[in-house]
């Protein structure tokens, strides 16, 4: 997330007037009493233990490390506390792995710390709490003000400065609860590092640390399965829905959708296979569908030429892991990158790659998870794709391209609805038979034939498009349907395309001689023209008055020639 420069320039400030100052008064009026080197590195590893394998719960993190502070106060001072827990933060944001623009969060956390230690230990000696008090009743008083104070300070700030720095987030919320129960579970613990430090020393450290840190890591396996099981339910159902769309475009979207709502995606990148290269078929960049105008990539080149060439799904936790091999486009903020082959029955159909501004962004599991959903990616992609073929197959001529009768005589009655509808005033009708065709093909042969209908189909496209829609009727006949335009108009526009068809020649080859002659031929077109309302009462109506006129008011009456149906 983008934090604006002002934030971080108000939590920097802050920061600088505050924490080492603070620190030096600490250090002034509570110095480390009795605290040796091997003390001081003994606290240190295992409040760092503690820090890198933290417990997490339900993708929360919860960082525990105040038994062992409160234990470093009671036995060496609050400067020695502090110390440790300001080396713990400056650990945990390594940890998290804090990006360029989030360095903020340095500054913010350690100063929310700093502010929660300082105010409890206040709290702790205010009321009468000491350095090295063996006795339990004396102690236990301060120590448990010192969690309360603590904790509350901690929950307060962190509310404060995470709505400051634009996260928005809820004052009772889940993290409250853990933050309570935290501290049932640390206070105990806390006490019996201290006494027990006091009795034995060192060994303490291990005795108390090592069954902690051990019940935290078990704690994240068993976390890491539920997360996958969710996870999995989640890709199947996924799945699912993939599978039930039709259409290319939506299964495209509705991929990187639903895997950005699985994973953290600030960009996505789905690739497409096609002969030597990989294109680019789909690119998201924080939520906006951008234009796939990149260059393809070649087999090693990129990321994802290189995910292509190894058939081998990839992740990189930071920027510097792929920036010496990323040759292709990548947009400047990025850090964390996983990229996955997209296969189907064994052979890679694509490459889909996803980044995050974050570092560390990806774990190894979401990736068997992305390659799950990246085969039924494939499978859905390879149905609509299949699907869109056939259904342009049914709906346009393979000679000319253009629609065909079918499609043509559904958009009219389409039309005719929107009319009864009054979302349209009038439809027109122009259709168009090229006269003595069948001499064409007689003289030159049919295939001669068939290269003037595809340059007929050109020249009429250009003179309709944008405003009308074109198909091939029949053999060598076209259809125009022109919707709100008016007979008379209509009319011109048939004038039109007489015109363009009779006063410049077709090119065609000889096909009945040897050679292949080019050859220049002129031909002329008879055609009819009827409108709705006015015309006829159904598409079907239309279309044959249309065409009586074409043959009566054309054709016969010498071909041509452009007439409008008379009734
Ligand atoms: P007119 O319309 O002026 O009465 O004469 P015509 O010779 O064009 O007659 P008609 O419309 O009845 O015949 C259509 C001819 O068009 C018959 C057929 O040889 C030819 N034709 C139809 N479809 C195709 C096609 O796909 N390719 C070619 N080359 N010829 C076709
Ligand atoms: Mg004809
Ligand atoms: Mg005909």
């Amino acid at each position: 997330m983008n934090v604006k420069r002002s934030v971080s320039w108000f939590f920097w400030t802050l920061w600088v007037c505050i924490v080492p100052a603070g620190m030096y008064l600490t250090y002034h009026f509570y110095p480390p009493v009795d605290l040796n080197v091997w003390e001081f590195i003994g606290f240190f590893l295992l409040a760092a233990a503690i820090t890198l394998f933290p417990i997490a719960i339900n993708g929360t993190t919860i960082f525990i490390v105040q038994w062992v502070t409160l234990a470093a106060l009671m036995t060496f001072n609050l400067f020695f506390s502090m110390l440790i827990l300001q080396l713990s933060i400056i650990l945990l944001m390594f940890r998290i792995g804090v990006s360029k623009n989030e360095l903020y969060r340095f500054a913010s956390n350690s100063l929310m710390f700093f502010l929660a230690s300082f105010l409890s230990g206040i709290a702790y000696f205010a009321v009468g709490g000491q350095v090295q008090d063996h006795s339990l009743q004396h102690i236990l008083g301060p120590a448990f003000l010192h969690e309360i104070v603590y904790f509350v300070c901690n929950h307060l700030l962190l509310f404060a400065f995470r709505n400051l720095s634009g996260h928005k987030h809820k004052f009772f919320g889940a993290d409250l609860t853990w933050e309570t129960l935290t501290i049932l579970m640390v206070f105990p613990l806390s006490i019996a590092l201290y006494y027990l430090f006091g009795q034995i020393g060192l060994p303490a450290l291990a005795l108390l640390g090592v069954p902690f840190i051990s019940a935290s890591l078990v704690l994240r396996l068993y976390n890491s399965t539920e997360k996958i099981n969710d996870y999995l339910q989640n890709a199947v159902e996924i799945g699912h829905q993939l599978t039930q769309h039709l259409q290319v475009n939506e299964v495209l979207d509705l991929f990187i959708q639903k895997i950005s709502h699985t994973l953290p995606v600030d960009y996505a990148y789905i690739l497409s296979v096609e002969g030597k290269e990989l294109v680019l078929i789909r690119r998201v960049e924080m939520g906006e569908i951008k234009d796939n105008d990149l260059v393809p990539l070649k087999k090693n080149q990129g990321i994802s030429g290189v995910v292509w060439a190894a058939e081998k799904s990839v992740i990189f936790d930071n920027r510097s892991e792929w920036s010496g091999m990323a040759k292709g486009y990548m947009p400047e903020n990025v850090e964390s990158i996983l990229s996955v082959p997209i296969v189907r029955n064994k052979r890679i159909v694509g490459v889909l790659l996803l980044a995050s501004t974050r570092k560390k962004a990806y774990e190894k599991y979401q990736l068997m998870i992305v390659d799950m959903l990246c085969s039924y990616f494939a499978v859905a992609i390879e149905n609509a794709r299949h699907y869109e073929e056939t259904k342009r197959n049914s709906e346009r001529c393979a000679l000319t391209n253009l629609y065909n009768y079918r499609y043509f005589e559904n958009l009219l009655t389409e039309e005719y609805v929107e009319m009864r509808k009054r979302k349209r005033k009038r439809i027109s009708l122009i259709m168009l038979d090229i006269d003595h065709f069948k001499v064409v093909n007689d003289t030159y042969g049919h295939q001669s034939g068939n290269e003037i209908l595809v340059e007929m189909a050109d020249r009429l496209n250009r003179l309709v498009e944008g405003f009308g829609t074109l198909a091939r009727y029949g053999g060598e006949e076209f259809v125009i349907l022109l919707p709100d335009v008016s007979k008379q108009k209509a009319t011109e526009l048939a004038e039109t395309v007489r015109l363009t068809i009779a006063n410049r020649p077709f090119t065609l080859h000889n096909n009945l001689e040897h050679e292949r002659k080019r050859l220049m031929v002129r031909i002329t077109a008879s055609i009819g023209v009827a409108t709705a309302p006015e015309d006829a009462d159904d598409a079907l109506s239309l279309i044959r008055h249309a065409d009586r006129a074409l043959y009566i008011g054309a054709k016969r009456a010498g071909r041509n020639r452009v007439a409008e149906y008379v009734k």
